[in-house]
Formats: C-alpha cells, sequence, structure tokens
C-alpha cells in the first residue's frame, strides 16, 4: 500500500486535482435534476479513508491505492429526489478493476459465499415465494431472470421451483459457474430479446453508474403482466451518518457509511428515492400479497453472533405484524435494505 498522508490536517485542497480514474458526475442519476448539494468533501489519501479502504479491501483481493491518491470522495444530496449520490465515480476501467482484481472473485466466494448460514437461503426462499406466487402461473411457465446475479443462489431457489432461469453477470467466474448450474447467462444486449414473468435486481442499482439507463432495458425485457423486484441499501438517515462520517463504524453500526459505501455504493437511495426513479421508468408499485412467514428454520445455532441474532430474530417477529398494520405498503423497510416491487405501468394518481 502506497505511504498515506501523516495527518488530517495536512490535506490539500489540490489533493483532489488528479481525476484520471474517475469521472465526474453533474446531475443526480435517480431523477436526472442538476441541482445539488455537496454534503461532504474527503480526499482518499486522508487517514480515516484510507484506513477504511485499507482495511475493507486489503482482504478481499489486490488493491492499489495510488489510483485514489489525488481522488476524493464526495457525497451530493439531489435536491429534487433528495438521493445521495457519489460526485467522483471510478470510470469504466477502473470500475473494471475494482469488480475484478479489487475485489478477486475466488477470494471474495471463500470469505461470503461458503459463509451463508441456511437462514439466509430461508429469508431468500420466502421472497421467491411471495414473488412467484404473485406471477399467477405455474412454475414451469415462468420465466426469471437475475440482473447482476453473483454467484447464482437467488436463480437456483427458483430453478428449484422449477422455473426458466437466466442471468447476467460482469464477473466471468461468475458466468462460468453460473453456466455449470445450469443458468443460461445473458450479455447486456440480449436481454431485451427476452420477455420475463420476475426480473430481480438486488444490490445492483447501488452500483451502477447510470440506474435510470440500466432501468428502462430492464422494462423493456418485461413480460406484459410481469413484475420486478429491485432491492438496494437503506439510505434513510445518510444525511446524519455523513455529518458523522465515522469510517471506523461497521456495517452493523448505528453509524456505518455502508449505504454509499467509496467507489462503489455510488448511488444512495432513500425508500422516497426510489420510488422516484421507478415513477421516472413508468413503472408502477406493485402490491405483493401476505404470506405467513415459515419459522421453521430459524434457529438461534445456525447465526455465530449472540447479538446480530437477537436482534435480527426480533426484527423477523416484528415484521409481519407492521405488514399487518400497514398491508398496502410495498416499500419495505429494516435497517440494511429497501425493497420495491414494479410492474409495467404509470402510476394512477
Ligand atoms: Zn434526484
Amino acid at each position: 500500500m502506497t505511504e498515506l498522508s501523516p495527518t488530517k490536517q495536512g490535506i490539500k485542497i489540490d489533493s483532489c486535482s488528479d481525476m484520471k480514474y474517475f469521472i465526474k458526475r453533474t446531475s443526480c442519476p435517480i431523477c436526472g435534476s442538476s441541482s445539488y448539494e455537496q454534503k461532504c468533501s474527503i480526499p482518499y489519501s486522508s487517514v480515516e479513508l484510507s484506513k477504511y479502504i485499507y482495511e475493507f479491501y486489503s482482504n478481499q483481493g489486490s488493491f492499489d491505492f495510488n489510483k485514489l491518491m489525488k481522488a476524493c470522495f464526495v457525497a451530493a444530496q439531489c435536491n429534487d429526489c433528495l438521493g445521495v449520490f457519489q460526485l467522483n465515480i471510478p470510470n469504466e476501467i477502473f470500475t473494471a478493476e475494482i469488480y475484478e482484481k479489487w475485489l478477486d472473485p475466488i477470494k471474495t466466494y471463500n470469505l461470503f459465499e461458503t459463509k451463508k448460514p441456511v437462514g439466509y437461503y430461508v429469508d431468500y426462499l420466502q421472497g421467491v415465494f411471495r414473488l412467484l406466487t404473485s406471477v399467477g402461473k405455474l412454475p414451469s411457465d415462468i420465466q426469471v431472470f437475475d440482473f447482476g446475479m453473483g454467484w447464482g443462489s437467488w436463480l437456483m431457489l427458483c430453478k428449484g421451483l422449477g422455473c426458466k432461469v437466466f442471468g447476467s453477470e460482469l464477473c466471468e467466474a461468475r458466468k462460468k459457474h453460473a453456466v455449470g448450474l445450469g443458468i443460461q447467462v445473458l450479455e447486456y444486449s440480449q436481454i431485451s430479446q427476452h420477455k420475463f414473468d420476475l426480473i430481480n435486481i438486488d444490490q445492483v442499482l447501488e452500483h451502477v453508474a447510470n440506474p435510470y439507463e440500466i432501468l428502462i432495458h430492464l422494462k423493456g425485457a418485461l413480460a406484459p403482466n410481469g413484475i420486478m423486484r429491485i432491492a438496494v441499501p437503506n439510505g434513510n438517515g445518510i444525511e446524519r451518518l455523513l455529518a458523522v462520517m465515522d469510517w471506523t463504524a461497521d456495517k452493523s453500526s448505528p453509524n456505518t457509511l455502508n449505504a454509499i459505501a467509496p467507489l462503489e455504493h455510488i448511488n444512495c437511495f432513500t425508500p422516497k428515492a426510489l420510488r422516484k426513479l421507478v415513477d421516472r421508468a413508468g413503472l408502477t408499485v406493485f402490491n405483493l400479497p401476505n404470506y405467513p412467514r415459515m419459522e421453521i428454520l430459524h434457529s438461534p445455532t445456525m447465526e455465530p453472533r449472540l447479538f446480530a441474532s437477537i436482534n435480527n430474530r426480533v426484527k423477523e417477529r416484528m415484521r409481519p405484524i407492521y405488514r399487518k398494520i400497514i398491508p398496502s405498503k410495498a416499500v419495505e423497510r429494516d435497517s440494511l435494505s429497501t425493497d420495491i416491487v414494479v410492474k409495467l405501468g404509470r402510476p394512477r394518481f
């Protein structure tokens, strides 16, 4: 790792002068407005941010801090949709390097994919069950597409229920893995040749430079009665978090900046901003029917961390109550993610 700036006070204005690996945005990626306000700016070479970068990436792959030395993390808030976004985003080549080398696919697979407890897949299955039931067809007639499918585990649940499954990924190792699982892998240009009953976009739109354009592209692949599920990190309260700017806060901390993680979560959606994006794309919120949740497999022994387990179990217990009180609420919230399910058509006001 390159030597870091010695002090917080040592940061100079011109430390953000070299942007050869970045693109500077000039409008809100969520609603397109060019009216926004800068909320915070900090050089990547600052002690606190460089330490965060080092700790975040050092065990996930090989990273090159030189590319960040003269760049700044800058967060701005849109005055129209109130979404928050990073103003300086990695360019296409640097983005590919981050997702292929800084986040080495095999290392991250071993670190995260192999550590997921059964409860993780039960949660996935609950969602799949609700979504597929809402499609209203026999599983063998349902075509499902997962945009940014990762290692394909969500699609495998759909496949296990009998659906025809398709997915896309940028990473070659993940594509190869998916082909081995019997998933039909599509390139971006091939997506619009299909009509899917269910499209899943889970933890993807926060990573991309152009979420609106991608949503329009995927909308073109939605069958007339199809539904699309979008899930992104929940950016509620991000203004407070940016004011505190605690780079030592981990993902479970109330001060976590994960929703706007430097270099990766370049778009930060509140539920309202996500709603604005889907409205802009001409999609209508679709209210999923409620079903009882399967509780049987939620065993505390599956969770390695006691406090996380208690916290999650309380949330799990509260969620059906929340749904019962506000049954028409399509945007579901918890501390980490916000989901919305949409279908074709403009909302009726
Ligand atoms: Zn906006």
